[in-house]
């Protein structure tokens, strides 16, 4: 048996970038760029106005107060959109609008709270009362203030947060270059498995791993694609197993323990290359690895919470490291453990626990059975406590290692 490091030392060992693919900007979400993005204009492109108000020159309003207010004629009125052709000279001001340019002699803006206009009118003339002093620059928004032409803004590595694909829409980018979504296929094994539109007979269950399985794929960013059921025989197991190659990775669920009909490991030893086939952990020992073809291969246990925290650990850092990822792992808390567990010595325990918040951190409780049989205590998990090897008793009180199941991404 290996540790879980050493288990996922040698299956990221094998794991390489996938190639980039240029997609529409909206799929670029959550997802790593592939190439420096920059900029074709500045942004803001010109100077503009931050408020509603008057753009005035600053001098001018100095001494402006609620009881004694500086007037002002105005020369014109910009709107979003529009472009100022007056200057704006001494005694003057023009009424602005948010995101218009300031126009000529203007230095601020009075915002318009801080104004009256006098003799209201929809072009040019009228006066406004200033009722308060600003600063020079205040409620300017400058040229280039954000993004200066040719600025790198986005790099390659970077993960595309919402703002970026607003920063993408600003510099033109209708598309952008990221690295490709793992394809990842789903066998399922097991002479016992019915699919899920059925009514399981005597003896039989439905087949809930796939499924689970295929949302673990899509929320870690990847491609599932769920193959057909491979029956306990090596002959339907070599016939599904041989078609790793045609993806980027391939999961497997059921049939790499010690029973007389768990066929994997033999069929991948055939076919493949094994590199290991036990991990010193529970749920799940039986964790199977190698390569088919030449594409990754993971045996995971058939029990449906061993199958779920197999993913976990394994699959989703090597899904993440194809897809570009610097943070490969979830973050972690300390927290206080509330119930006392025992444990046997020689395996890593991953439990399924609800963290809350105290306060002064976290406490962690049991989310219900840790049977790997059971699904339900999984759904209401929203972390694994890690509980080390080498130990044998944790009491109630003891601070325990927490993997966040509710956060995507580890600070690296
Ligand atoms: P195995 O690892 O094949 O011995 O399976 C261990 C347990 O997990 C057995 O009780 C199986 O019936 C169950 N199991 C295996 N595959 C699935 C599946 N796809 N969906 C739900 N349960 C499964
Ligand atoms: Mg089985």
């Amino acid at each position: 048996m290996i540790t879980v490091e050493q288990a996922r030392e040698a299956v990221l060992a094998r794991i390489k970038r996938l190639p980039a693919v240029e997609v529409d900007i909206l799929d670029t979400l959550g997802r790593v760029l592939a190439a420096d993005i920059s900029s074709d204009i500045d942004i803001a492109p010109f100077d503009n106005s931050a408020m509603d108000g008057y753009a005035v020159r600053a001098a001018d309003v100095a001494g402006a107060s609620e009881e004694s207010p500086v007037v002002l004629d105005v020369v014109e009125h910009v709107a979003a959109g529009s472009f100022p052709v007056e200057t704006v000279g001494a005694g003057q001001a023009t009424r602005i609008m948010t995101g218009a340019p300031m126009p000529q002699g203007a230095d601020a803006v009075v915002m318009v709270e801080r104004t009256e206009a006098l003799e209201a009118g929809g072009g040019a003339g009228g006066t406004a009362a200033i009722k308060a002093p600003v600063a020079v620059g205040e409620n300017v928004r400058l040229r280039a203030e954000d993004v200066r032409t040719g600025d790198i803004v986005l790099s390659a590595d970077e993960v595309v947060s919402a703002a970026a694909i607003g920063l993408m829409a600003a510099m033109g980018r209708p598309k952008a270059s990221v690295y490709r979504r793992p394809r990842v296929a789903i066998v399922a094994t097991g002479d016992e498995l019915v699919g899920i539109d059925e009514y399981p007979g005597p003896g039989k269950i439905r087949n809930s791993n796939s499924y689970s399985l295929a949302a673990q794929v899509l929320a870690a960013g990847g491609e599932p694609h769920i193959l057909p059921v491979a029956r306990d025989n090596e002959a339907d197991t070599r016939a599904i197993l041989s078609r790793a190659p045609e993806f980027d990775l391939m999961v497997s669920t059921g049939g790499v323990s010690m029973g007389d009909f768990d066929v994997v490991k033999d069929v991948l030893e055939d076919i493949g290359v094994m590199d290991f086939w036990k991990v010193a952990m529970r749920p799940g020992a039986p964790q199977t690895y190698g390569t088919i073809g030449g594409t990754p291969f993971f045996g995971l246990p058939g029990n449906p919470t061993s199958t779920t925290v197999g993913f976990e650990l394994f699959v989703r850092p090597a899904m993440r490291k194809m897809a570009g990822y610097g943070a490969l792992e979830r973050p972690t808390v300390q927290a206080v453990l509330t119930h006392d567990v025992k444990k046997k010595s020689d395996r890593r325990y991953f439990l399924r626990g609800r963290l809350t918040r105290t306060d002064d951190g976290y406490s962690v409780a049991l989310s219900g059975s840790q049977s790997s049989a059971m699904l339900t205590s999984m759904h209401r998990a929203n972390c694994l406590v890690s509980l080390a090897e080498g130990e044998s008793f944790f009491s109630a009180g003891s601070i325990v290692t927490c993997i966040r199941l509710d956060i995507e991404e580890g600070v690296k």
